[in-house]
């Protein structure tokens, strides 16, 4: 083990616990998963046996208390069954529709839907992006309108992952006037009457992934179902964007370090004018440049989860350690794609997947743009 190294031997034995599940129960079915759009729900269920949903949570509500290093683990070694969609959906479920309730959630909030999820035993989804706005979160329109104790909630929400199928969502809706201070975060059981899935969404990438668009007639949820206080949703919802992106950094940099191995790999057999790929100087500089990049993205990350994990405000940090992880995966993409050449195009070989896939990375949770205007109104030379 490297000096300093934030891991101890309980997170390697996470490790070896993930890495198993990866490439032993989700790997072998990536073709039929992937073409089919999606994968069972016993999935969650084995992740929730195995302890992997609740790592990071308090033992009261099923979680064995680990911190955020364990987190690091899941993400470093879940991608390892090259479905990042089937990734993303865990990480929907454990980091970043469930955070927030454990943080604020009422004690019946936990029973009802973060001890199932925890388990495996209920889905869930967070709904936040709009059709009409995304990363304009202060202004959503998704509107919840008080009448006694109860909620009546109507708008729609897109690009929802585990939105087809999920038991429940981290909803944020208005409940006061425009702007950011007039959102709430509620809990919405989507056996409401009203809820409808509209349609799963084609994407590009992530097909084993559940993406859909979603809409609320009149569904009536009670007024308890609120997250923490009334009207200060918009200051969860930046609090959960920061597990959010920083599990978005670590993923990027973890599915790099991956597709380069292989990338090596490929280049040492593969031969052209009579010598190996690998041999030209070119592709040892173009792998020496990404390798270095691919470290110093890790220690950004890592930089960023030490300062998280202290409880430091870090939303610089995080936002440069996502910006620079995302963007850095779509050129390790692009040039090990290109080192690939006409295999690099082709399905069997795993990278035209994670060329598909990580595209969304610079999009999601916070846009590469997003990013930016975050770093910028942090730097001191803007005062
Ligand atoms: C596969 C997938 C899964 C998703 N899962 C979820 C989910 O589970 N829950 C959820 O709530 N959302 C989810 N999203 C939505 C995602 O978070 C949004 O797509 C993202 O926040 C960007 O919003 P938008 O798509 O509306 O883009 P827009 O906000 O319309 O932005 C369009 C472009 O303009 C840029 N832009 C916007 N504002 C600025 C600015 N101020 N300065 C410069 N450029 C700017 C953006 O960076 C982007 O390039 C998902 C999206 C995808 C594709």
């Amino acid at each position: 083990m490297e000096p300093n190294s934030p891991f101890t031997p309980e997170h390697e034995l996470f490790r070896k616990t993930v890495r198993d599940f990866a490439e032993k129960d989700l790997l072998p079915h990536k073709e039929k998963w992937e073409q089919e759009r999606g994968f069972p729900k016993e999935v969650f269920k084995k992740a929730g046996d195995l302890g992997i949903l609740g790592v990071c949570f308090p033992e009261e509500v099923g979680g064995s208390a680990g911190d955020w290093w364990f987190k690091v683990v899941f993400c470093e070694e879940i991608i390892r069954c090259k479905m990042a969609g089937l990734a993303m959906d865990l990480m929907v479920q454990a980091d970043i529709s469930t955070p927030i309730i454990s943080y604020l959630g009422t004690e019946e909030q936990k029973r009802e839907f973060l001890i199932p999820a925890l388990k495996g035993d209920k889905i869930a989804a967070l709904g936040i992006t709009e059709p009409g706005c995304g990363s304009d979160v202060a202004n959503i329109t998704t509107r919840a309108e008080t009448q006694g104790d109860d909620y009546v909630i109507s708008g729609a929400k897109t690009y929802i992952t585990n939105g087809g199928r999920a038991d429940f969502i981290t909803l944020a809706v208005r409940t006061g006037g425009p702007g950011y201070q007039g959102i709430s975060l509620v809990t919405f059981p989507t056996d409401t009457k009203g809820f409808a899935v509209g349609k799963k969404l084609e994407k590009l990438g992530n097909h084993s992934s559940d993406t859909a668009l979603l809409f609320f007639e009149n569904c009536r949820i009670p007024r308890r179902y609120v997250i923490g206080e009334e009207n200060m949703g918009f200051v969860y919802i930046m609090k959960n964007f920061q597990g959010e992106r920083l599990v978005a950094a670590v993923t990027s940099i973890a599915g790099s370090e991956l597709t380069l191995g292989e990338t090596v790999r490929y280049c040492q057999e593969r031969k052209a004018f009579g010598k190996r790929i690998i041999d030209y100087q070119v592709w040892q500089h173009k792998f020496a440049e990404l390798a270095t990049q691919i470290e110093a993205g890790k220690r950004l990350n890592y930089h960023a989860v030490s300062l998280f994990q202290a409880g430091i405000e870090c939303s610089k940090e995080v936002s440069m350690a996502k910006l620079f992880a995302c963007d850095l995966a779509q050129r390790v993409a692009y040039d090990c794609l290109q080192a690939h050449g006409g295999a690099g195009y082709m399905e069997e070989y795993d990278l035209a997947r994670f060329a598909r896939d990580i595209r969304l990375m610079t999009i999601g949770g916070g846009s590469s743009e997003i990013m930016k205007e975050i770093i910028v109104k942090k730097m001191k030379w803007t005062r």
